[in-house]
């Protein structure tokens, strides 16, 4: 029997949908050897093998059988864009038509990878593109594992991926269950080996599942806080009215990060509305409490919303509030801002595209 149509294997279940011990489950029950489900998940995450066609230590007959019954799926870029800091942006497009982006930052002699959860997002922070969009619909575990495995398999100059962070479109914990998956497939010794130490996952702030992310896996955390007081981050991100400043503050206290590891607190600087020297003096008063770093994010400006950027002098005022008060804070340059690197910029572009297409072809007919 050859490989199944495509048409028939869409309905087909993915094998990197599959936790090891679900996958040896599934096989036990079609009374195959469970040896044989790291067997085939060391071929697909240490080879990058997309086909059964190429598992040359398992029988023709059982090669066979295996692909009636399943998929190995992978991502393709659509589109990739380079930017002039060295950055690189992945365009995927999914099974369902839907687009998500990965984003391939350099850094000092390695490449940190910045992945998406979700298409779209709920959460509807203000100034957020993702979260104008509104959620789309959840990753499944595949779909955020096959990001690391399409950029892994051919990485520019040579230099490893050394660093993952769900910082891409979507919130993380809100797709809880699929990240806690895929993270597990990344980290794992039959899957990709990755240092869970290198995994950073970013939250807008949802509480119940800082609690249980902290007990479930041991990978670094990010928050994005972007205001010191209630008020100005209600305004900002509709999850506080739900999880104010005091109670995501009380979750990162009891957070357990990797040994001698601190939080990361993002902080998105938005003229006249968080970046005054009183907005940084009160972002130390509430951080003192806790072992905490800053990154500090200028605004990146998108068509309809109403924030602007501070000015360069602002930035460094409100950095050195901080820096006198002994936080280690970076300013992060929007990276690949000449390509819209900002989270959903280049998805909103392709949206855009395909609006521009659709009207060229009425105008052309
Ligand atoms: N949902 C998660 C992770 C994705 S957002 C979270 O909110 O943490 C990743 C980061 O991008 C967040 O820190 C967010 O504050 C920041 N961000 C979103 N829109 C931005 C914009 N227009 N300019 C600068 N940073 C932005
Ligand atoms: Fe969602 Fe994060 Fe954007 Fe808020 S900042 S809308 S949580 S992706």
């Amino acid at each position: 029997m050859a490989d199944a149509p495509f048409s028939l294997m869409s309905t087909q279940r993915d094998v990197k949908n599959f936790t090891r011990e679900a996958f040896t489950r599934w096989l036990e029950h079609h009374n195959v050897a469970p040896y044989r489900a790291g067997q085939i998940l060391r071929w697909i995450y240490h080879r990058n093998s997309c086909s059964f066609a190429q598992m040359t230590d398992l029988s023709k007959d059982f090669r066979r059988w295996l692909a009636g019954r399943l998929i190995i799926s992978r991502l393709e870029p659509t589109q990739v864009q380079d930017s002039m800091d060295g950055s690189k942006k992945y365009l995927f497009r999914l099974e369902d038509g839907h687009h998500i982006e990965t984003v391939l930052i350099p850094e000092r002699g390695h490449w940190t990878l910045c992945v998406s959860s979700q298409v779209g997002c709920a959460m509807g922070c203000k100034f957020c593109l993702t979260g104008h969009g509104g959620l789309v619909r959840n990753l499944e575990p595949a779909e955020i594992v096959n990001q690391v495995c399409a950029v892994q398999k051919d990485l520019p100059n040579g230099k490893p991926l050394t660093n993952i962070v769900f910082m891409g479109m979507g919130e993380p914990l809100a797709n809880y269950e699929s990240v806690i998956q895929a993270i597990g497939t990344i980290t794992s010794n039959h899957g990709l080996q990755f240092s869970s130490r290198r995994i950073t996952l970013s939250t807008a702030g949802l509480v119940p599942r800082m609690d249980d992310l902290g007990r479930d896996v041991t990978v670094n955390l990010a928050v994005s806080l972007n205001a010191a007081d209630n008020e100005t981050r209600n305004q900002l991100m509709p999850i506080n009215r739900t999880y104010p400043i005091e109670a995501l503050l009380s979750a990162c206290r009891n957070f357990s990060l990797p040994s001698r590891r601190m939080i990361t607190f993002e902080y998105v600087l938005m003229a006249g509305v968080n970046d005054s020297p009183e907005d940084a003096r009160r972002l130390t008063r509430i951080l003192r409490p806790l072992r905490a770093k800053i990154n500090l994010i200028p605004f990146n400006p998108f068509d309809g919303s109403p924030f602007k950027t501070p000015g360069e002098a602002t930035i460094i005022a409100f950095q050195q509030v901080l820096v006198d008060r002994h936080y280690t804070t970076m300013v992060r340059r929007s990276k690949g801002g000449d390509i819209l690197a900002a989270c959903g910029q280049l998805r909103a572009s392709k949206a855009l595209e395909r609006v521009t297409s659709q009207r060229e072809r009425q105008a052309g007919g």
